[in-house]
């Protein structure tokens, strides 16, 4: 492979048509139909090796939990992953994935969207939630953009670049993704957007939603251990389609 560019090469690279396991195959998203994305067919993507492996954990991680429920993950959608001399890094090493769509398969079907999804019923919010969440426990601050970051309402961008750390008040991604928790969770007039700083509303729709999941006494903000646990708690409610509580931590 040559590559000249500023931004950076990709050592080397891998090609892949799946994530995790042959049946959970990639397709590309080649347009629309109204709101939603169409993925007509298998596609291979390039991607590095180690990212690659991180993203098979994380489909792996989401495909046990809907397993709970009889449901797999059939295809996962995607607009892109390495982009030759692309003005971010990410893209032109090949180290980041635009995922589009989750589809699922199993006691009934169900279409993840990351264009629509976030903005449709609750059932579709709770599962655009759990793919989401289940992106940051594997992906740290700033490598998970989705519908709360400036620009990113129809994809959510994943890159590695960014070590896994606890949730960030001061990440304008991680405050796009609580700020979703709370709309789904707490208060559906809680706006998305991550651009505006974390505000005592936003910390006490927070502190409400861990009194009912039981978490109160573990800030999410406060350690990795307990950003793990709140994210995987917020999947688990998502997938079984549950309102706050349903599933509880140990305060
Ligand atoms: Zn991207």
């Amino acid at each position: 492979m040559t590559c000249t560019c500023a931004t950076g090469c990709p050592s080397s690279t891998i090609q892949r048509n799946y994530l995790w396991a042959p049946q959970a195959e990639l397709r590309y998203r080649t347009g629309w139909y109204g709101p939603w994305g169409v993925h007509p067919a298998m596609s291979t993507f390039a991607l590095d090796p180690t990212f690659a492996s991180q993203l098979d954990n994380m489909i792996s991680y989401l495909n046990n939990e809907f397993s709970v429920w009889n449901l797999a993950i059939d295809w996962i959608g995607s607009a892109g992953t390495y982009v030759d001399c692309d003005n971010y890094p990410y893209h032109s090493t090949a180290r980041a994935f635009d995922l589009t769509a989750i589809a699922l398969t199993g006691v009934s079907s169900f279409l993840i969207d990351s264009n629509q999804s976030w903005q449709d019923s609750i059932v579709h919010k709770r599962r655009y939630l759990s793919m989401i969440c289940a992106a940051r426990m594997f992906f740290g601050s700033g490598g998970v953009l989705g519908a709360g970051f400036p620009g990113h309402q129809n994809h959510i961008h994943i890159d590695n670049w960014h070590s896994l750390n606890t949730l960030n008040l001061g990440s304008i991604s991680d405050r796009g993704i609580l700020r979703q928790i709370l709309n789904c969770y707490e208060n559906p007039l809680v706006n998305i957007d991550g651009s505006a700083v974390w505000n005592y509303v936003d910390e006490y729709f927070l502190n409400s939603l861990l009194t009912k999941i039981k978490m109160n006494c573990t800030h999410p903000t406060s350690s990795i251990w307990n950003t793990l646990g709140f994210l995987h708690l917020i999947v688990k409610h998502g997938v079984a389609n549950q309102s706050a509580g349903f599933y509880t931590g140990n305060c």
